[in-house]
């Protein structure tokens, strides 16, 4: 098969081609391999590369000719995010803290991956321990969007997003625990989904905030990320908020018809603060939809106002607590030249945690302190009661939310890391939907005036991963957006 062919598939095609015997997962790795040799430099959207890849590869097309590798992505390579843990491949965080840790086991949804016989190109970048909205704060340097220069590829999941949309990979799983699988999907014109809390294992994914973190994958179509979702989902033993999950049906989704499908706007999604190309833009899909046969209709929500100082008490309180672990002596960075133990700690977290980290853990510190723990910490939590509300009772009049993915395309390298307040209002859109853990999918919609790509986002009830998908997939049959690249 020719290199343009190969890179131009989609994952569920080069799987069946492998198996048809039109090619092989060694070609087909090979020619990511050189594609990531040539662009890395360019994009960053890589820490790490596999060196392995193609003896991975190898051995997946010897178990597809023996029989024994069956499944629909057999042999299909993916990038994977560097905060999920797989077994003696470094999985930094993006943080000098972690820069040298090799984990000594995989994540479940890796041991799922391994086990369908795909194959691990490398590790993507993200901003430090996914904290960030730009790829920004990442040890290893910043992720550049493939569509335009100097602009970020949103985050903290850019690395993947970045690599999708350079094709350097027909796609990667992400973590989302405010939006980062979704925006950095938007800023850079693919198609990601933050699934529903607890249906894909948390185990060996570095935890950020944990009642809010969410493994998904970002892919080139819906039908992608539906196999991808249903590769890696499922009650798992080793994590104790995981659920049973009925698999999406892939060929409901390919033939969803959104006819009489009810459609909530959110009058806040679509108000001050939000950009008039990405307003625009997102109206237009939504206008294609009702074209279709979809009823809209558009409501207040006045809890939005909220959605930000709620996510930031309840992400940086759960961090700080998470991240107390990293002490410079279990694993990761250890300081020289100390005296005593309190000197070590004190080295370790001040050389290994970057500037965002550190606001991150003291707001979190501070949040729970006595004395501000009513004022700010459990507010939050009322508050999050109160956003539950305010879905639940969207849900009883709408089957689907919609609204803009985030207020504005992708900002040019540099904006926003001078003026972190600036980049926490940008999550704007995305935070809600984690706080109570409802999927959410970005979906390629448009372009705004300086053709960088503005995506949609669907929100459903919980377990709702199917029908988003299915309206998705409606969406996509009847443009383009999704597949057009600036590469
Ligand atoms: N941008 C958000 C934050 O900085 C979301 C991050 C995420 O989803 N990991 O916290």
């Amino acid at each position: 098969m020719d290199k343009d062919t190969i890179l131009k598939m989609t994952a569920l095609e080069a799987g069946a081609a492998i198996k048809e015997g039109k090619t092989t997962s060694v070609e087909i790795t090979k020619v990511f391999l050189d594609k990531i040799a040539e662009d890395n430099k360019k994009y960053n959207s890589y820490i790490t590369v596999c060196d392995d890849a193609l003896e991975q590869a190898a051995k997946a097309d010897e178990d597809i000719k023996a029989g024994k590798l069956t499944g629909a992505l057999a042999g299909v390579p993916i990038a994977i995010k560097d905060n999920i843990c797989t077994k003696g491949i470094k999985t930094t965080c993006a943080s000098k803290m972690l820069h040298n840790f090799i984990p000594p086991y995989d994540a479940t949804v890796i041991k799922k991956i391994k086990a369908e016989g795909m194959v691990i190109l490398g590790k993507t970048n993200m901003d430090e321990f996914a904290m960030g909205s730009t790829t920004e704060t990442s040890f290893f340097g910043p992720t550049y969007n493939p569509w335009g220069d100097n602009r970020v590829p949103g985050g903290s999941s850019g690395g993947s997003a970045a690599c999708v949309a350079s094709d350097n990979a027909y796609f990667a799983l992400g973590s989302d625990t405010g939006g980062s699988i979704r925006q950095p999907a938007s800023f850079c014109g693919v198609t990601g989904l933050k699934p529903t809390y607890g249906t894909v294992s948390r185990y060996g994914l570095v935890a950020f905030a944990s009642s809010l973190d969410q493994i998904g994958p970002i892919g080139r179509d819906i039908m992608d990320v539906a196999a991808m979702f249903n590769l890696i989902c499922g009650i798992d033993e080793k994590d104790q908020t995981s659920t049973e999950v009925t698999p999406i049906d892939l060929d409901k989704v390919a033939s969803f018809d959104v006819k009489g499908l009810k459609v909530g706007l959110p009058e806040q999604y679509f108000g001050e603060g939000i950009d008039k190309d990405v307003k625009e833009q997102v109206m237009n899909a939504v206008k294609l939809l009702e074209s279709k046969g979809a009823i809209v209709e558009t409501f207040p929500m006045p809890i939005v106002d909220y959605a930000i100082p709620t996510y930031y008490i309840i992400a940086c309180a759960e961090a700080c607590s998470n991240l107390s672990r990293y002490d410079g002596i279990k694993y990761g960075y250890r300081p020289e030249g100390v005296d005593d133990l309190m000197e070590l700690y004190i080295k370790a977290r001040s050389e290994g945690f970057g500037m965002e980290v550190k606001r991150r853990i003291m707001l979190g510190n501070f949040v729970l302190s006595s004395g501000y723990y009513d004022a700010y910490y459990n507010k939050a939590l009322q508050a999050k009661a109160l956003i539950k509300e305010a879905f639940d009772k969207a849900f009883e009049k709408y089957d689907v939310v919609i609204g803009p993915v985030a207020p504005t395309t992708a900002l040019k390298a540099g904006e926003s890391l001078s003026d972190p307040l600036k980049m926490y209002l940008g999550d704007i859109c995305t935070v809600l939907i984690n706080i109570v853990g409802l999927p959410a999918i970005s979906v390629p919609c448009g372009f705004d005036g300086q053709g960088l790509p503005v995506g949609m986002q669907l929100i459903g009830k919980h377990y709702s991963e199917e029908l988003l998908c299915g309206i998705t997939a409606a969406f996509q049959k009847e443009t383009d957006f999704h597949k057009r690249r600036n590469v």
